[in-house]
């Protein structure tokens, strides 16, 4: 795979470069591909390019194929010059209205043989987008034909066009897994994780953290990765931090054609709001009862640019804290959007081994922002990499305070990494900045550390002088650990 290229990690999040021959650009990820009805343009494609900075966008080849008004055009002028877009354009197959409707009439060869007659850049073959939730037989029966099709999309010539590889396997983490490793070895460019729309619609984002999560164990570090239909700016530093690099989405005017405002903590519903809590041009130079107060059109119009400069806003944001090492804050702090943003938070952070693979090891500063910052690829790196350091003592003391001579030697302790040689004292993770009111998941996690080097030191006497940790913490530090409180007089 040489089209895609990553030029920094913050943990699974990746900073990359796809390289998109036939349009002749390079498209910075992660970024969002905008969805662009061929019949109806809320937005115009070169307003999107002009004005939003889009490269790329997502348009229905089904759609245009099944058109008596636009499928000459589409083959005489070419999408690029339909659309009046200079930028790399991908096609969708009609896999779409094979889900909604359980029946379209091409096959993947005539699709894909359309996409490249109307100059696509990246075509995709008619998978079976499976929902979540069915039974296994169904799953396992129709990802067999989704990997069928993409063995049959690589026989045919595209030419330059990039050709996307679609992973299905519904709600079954091994499936997923499985339908990965399958679409990886066709050796196609793109992997679209389908049939997610429906976890989203339900917010589901914990169902949809273990799903990217297993889609990715099995794609490894190939290719760009595309949440198909993911569009709502809220997600973005989540799905990044997993792994994903391409979103796409028709939110921005399906939403603003319902009055519905999108922000990075969710959706408001224009009616309710008295102040705008944007600065974008739109929000900037109108209130909302302004916009109420006008045309149809034009408040939809209105809408739906604010709802792109939101969606382009978040993209930036998400690449700025990777360059920066801080997208788990930023993650952390979209969580607090809604509930269920946070269930999808935690359910992340139990894949914190898959994501700690790719986390750099150096990065400026480790915020202790949330109990689940206790949690962090960060802190299991730490202990499972105690092993590393060498430990030929009698007796070691471990303090939250300073050193004594009573003892071999001294190590420091910090919540929530646990026990350190004091020599690492000033180095990255454990400069962390941690509030003064910690929380006992802080606490904890460190005498998770304790009990690991422990256990990689059976014969050593440990003394563990802790600054008043919570009995839960206490706990699992074990039975062989004299424990003593700093401020405890003896
Ligand atoms: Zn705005």
């Amino acid at each position: 795979m040489t089209n895609f290229e990553v030029r920094a990690y913050d943990a699974a999040g990746r900073l990359g470069e796809l390289e998109v021959p036939r349009a002749g650009v390079t498209v910075q990820t992660p970024t969002i591909l905008p969805v662009v009805n061929p019949h109806v343009q809320t937005v115009d494609p070169s307003a999107l390019e002009s004005e939003f900075g889009a490269e790329i966008l997502i348009t229905n080849s089904y759609i245009l194929h099944g058109s008596e008004d636009l499928r000459e055009p589409a083959l005489e002028r070419g999408l690029h010059d339909l659309l009046d877009f200079s930028g790399a354009i991908m096609t969708d197959s009609g896999s779409f209205q094979l889900a909604e409707y359980g029946d379209i009439d091409v096959t993947t060869e005539e699709i894909l043989q359309f996409q490249h007659d109307i100059g696509s850049d990246i075509g995709t073959p008619v998978d079976i987008p499976t929902p979540p939730d069915v039974d296994r037989e169904r799953a396992e029966s129709e990802l067999e034909t989704t990997q069928e099709r993409l063995e049959r999309a690589t026989a045919v010539d595209t030419g330059e066009m990039l050709v996307s590889a679609p992973v299905q396997g519904s709600t079954y983490p091994d499936l997923r897994e499985q339908g990965a490793r399958d679409a990886k070895s066709t050796g196609l460019d793109v992997f679209p994780l389908g049939a997610v729309v429906p976890l989203m619609n339900e917010y589901r984002y914990a169902d949809l953290a273990d799903v990217v999560a297993a889609c990715k164990r099995g794609l490894g570090e190939t290719g760009p990765v595309h949440l198909f239909g993911a569009g709502h700016p809220m997600m973005f530093a989540m799905a990044a931090a997993l792994g994903c690099d391409l979103f796409d989405s028709a939110a921005y005017a399906l939403y603003a054609r319902d009055d519905r405002y999108l922000t990075v903590r969710g959706t408001e519903l224009l009616d309710d709001l008295e102040y705008f809590p944007c600065q974008c041009p739109v929000c900037t130079d109108h209130t909302p009862a302004g916009l109420r107060s006008m045309a149809d059109d034009t408040r939809e119009d209105l809408l739906a640019r604010h709802n792109l400069h939101v969606t382009y806003g978040e993209i930036r944001t998400v690449r700025q804290a990777i360059r920066s090492g801080n997208l788990m804050e930023l993650v952390d702090s979209r969580a607090r959007g809604h509930p269920t943003m946070l269930d999808g938070y935690r359910a992340l952070l139990s894949h914190a081994e898959q994501l700690e693979r790719t986390d750099p090891v150096s990065k400026d500063a480790f915020f202790y922002t949330s109990t689940e910052s206790a949690r962090r690829p960060e802190v299991l790196r730490h202990h499972e990499r105690l092993d590393r350091f060498e430990l030929d003592a009698d007796s070691v003391l471990l303090t939250e305070g300073g050193s004594n001579d009573r003892y071999d030697e001294t190590w420091g302790v910090v919540p929530p990494f646990g026990p350190y040689p004091r020599e690492l004292a000033e180095t990255y993770p454990l400069t962390a900045e941690v509030p003064e009111r910690t929380d006992r998941a802080a606490y904890e996690a460190a005498a998770d550390g304790v009990a690991r080097l422990v256990s990689l030191h059976p014969d050593v006497e440990f003394t563990l002088v802790h600054d008043d940790w919570p009995a839960t913490a206490l706990e699992t530090v074990p039975d062989g650990v004299r424990l003593r409180d700093l401020h405890a007089r003896d």
